[in-house]
């Protein structure tokens, strides 16, 4: 590798070099890139990736959960060059508006009022990011608590094992402890719950309705501990993601909300993965049947065409708003891209795409179709502890032991060797950071012919990956 700070040469220069010298990875380990150089994508169609080799690769990843139509849509790409003629930017700041984001705006709760049953959403605030969409929600929290003359009920209980994002409040209430230490966090005022994932979690010969006592009994615990008046918000992905695509036990939401009602606390509801059809449910507030206070929607909603996150706002919430103007002055939050035109108008072609291609159905069949056969051809693997999932959104648990449930140590890597020699045999697949889980999460345009391929590749993989 040339060093540029030394050399400055750029004779025999290559892309990987000029990435090692120039570019600072997310979520990359910094020595081990040095090393081993960065694993550069060229181009996407459909359901397939090639990389700057040459190879070819079946996207059981979606990217990051996200692509959810697919790759290489030219109807996108006509869309976004309409935009940026018509107006490529204009802002939402101090009664400002574009008529592209107060269409999405309209859409976005249509769909939440006819698929997740949500008609008390009533306005959407846009953003670019998860993370960010979290951290207005968060800020929601306080602002609403403030308008309502009870500034300490702030506090927000999230979950172990749950991802938020990782700017400075998402990070907080992300329950896994590796987005924390180096950064010195979380802050005060979010309290962990249990993680709902009784394949591991729950005590040997426990009934799915004696753990789900448990998690109930540690959230009304934390509830009388730190006292109902300081709790603002419970925030929860109706099935965690990051976390394992760990789907909680029967009875567990229904129980939740209640107890969220009882104490007048708010639920946030985080579909930054399970928003447009990636459970094959068009939201897993749907799924669930979740009556959310504040919903956090990115990924799926552009299918990461452009970066576009929105927080949507529940009538409850909405009414105080509304009755503290104008005494209290302007909503004092906001970003430069919220509600950017491009972003939005990439957004509607998207959602054409979703609704007129019946992706969300596919989703539904071809996820059960993907799952029956996981199990069938791995299920029994002597590594493969727990194969699960709803709709597209697939993981596999791996076990060094799965008869006493012995989990492989976090220094083994073993699904992450299981997922880089996937990539060897041209699948890609994402390996988890919480429990050992390798997560599928193809585009939603998948068909069960290319899952056949996926479940071939992904065996081949686990049979040429042997534990350190
Ligand atoms: N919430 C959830 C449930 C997520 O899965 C993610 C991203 N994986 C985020 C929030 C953060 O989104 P972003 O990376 O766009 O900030």
């Amino acid at each position: 590798m040339l060093d540029l700070d030394t050399t400055r040469d750029r004779a025999n220069y290559s892309l990987e070099d000029m990435d090692r010298n120039s570019l600072f990875h997310p979520l990359t380990p910094i020595a081990l890139h040095q090393q081993n150089g960065p694993k550069i994508m060229a181009a996407a169609q459909g359901v397939r990736l090639r990389d700057h080799a040459g190879r070819e690769m079946l996207d059981c990843s979606g990217g990051l959960w996200c692509v959810n139509i697919g790759y290489g849509r030219p109807e996108i790409a006509a869309a976004a060059s309409k935009a940026i003629l018509d107006l490529n930017y204009w802002h939402l700041f101090g009664s400002s508006s574009n008529e592209m984001t107060i269409r999405l705006a309209d859409r976005v709760l249509n769909l939440l009022h006819d698929h997740a049953g949500a008609r008390h959403l009533k306005r959407v605030f846009f953003g670019t990011s998860g993370s960010d969409a979290n951290d207005t929600n968060y800020k929601l929290v306080r602002y609403y608590a403030n308008l309502r003359g009870v500034p300490e009920k702030r506090k927000i209980i999230s979950r172990k094992g749950g991802y938020h994002g990782l700017t400075a409040a998402a990070a907080t209430l992300t329950g896994i402890e590796a987005y924390h230490t180096a950064w010195s966090l979380p802050s005060t005022d979010v309290i962990h719950a249990e993680c709902p994932h009784q394949y591991r979690f729950g005590l040997p010969g426990e009934s799915e309705a004696a753990y789900c006592d448990r998690l109930i009994a540690d959230i009304e615990q934390i509830i009388a501990r730190e006292g109902p008046e300081t709790i603002g918000a419970f925030i929860a992905e109706p099935i965690m993601g990051t976390g394992g695509v760990l789907i909680p036990p029967a009875g567990y939401f229904e129980r939740v909300q209640k107890l969220l009602d009882q104490h007048d606390i708010l639920l946030i509801a985080d579909e930054v993965i399970t928003g447009f059809g990636r459970t094959g449910e068009w939201f897993g507030s749907g799924l669930f049947g979740l009556k959310p206070d504040l919903l956090t929607l990115a990924k799926g909603l552009t299918s990461a065409y452009f970066p576009v996150s929105a927080s949507v706002v529940s009538e409850r919430i909405w009414k105080v708003l509304e009755a503290a103007s104008p005494e209290h002055g302007p909503v004092m939050h906001g970003f430069t891209y919220s509600g950017h035109p491009v972003g939005a108008a990439i957004a509607m072609a998207n959602l054409d795409i979703m609704e007129s291609e019946g992706m969300v159905a596919n989703s539904a069949e071809v996820g059960a179709y993907l799952l029956e056969n996981l199990k069938a051809r791995i299920g029994d693997h002597p590594y493969v502890g727990d194969v699960r999932g709803r709709g597209l959104m697939i993981g596999v648990e791996f076990m060094a032991d799965r008869e006493t449930r012995k989990p492989f140590a976090a220094s083994q890597n073993a699904h992450r060797l299981v997922a880089n020699q996937a990539v060897e045999h041209g699948l890609m697949v994402r390996a988890l950071p919480f429990l050992e889980v390798v997560a599928f999460s193809p585009p939603l345009c998948i068909t069960k012919s290319d899952c056949d391929e996926a479940v071939d590749r992904f065996a081949q993989a686990l049979d040429a990956t042997t534990p350190a």
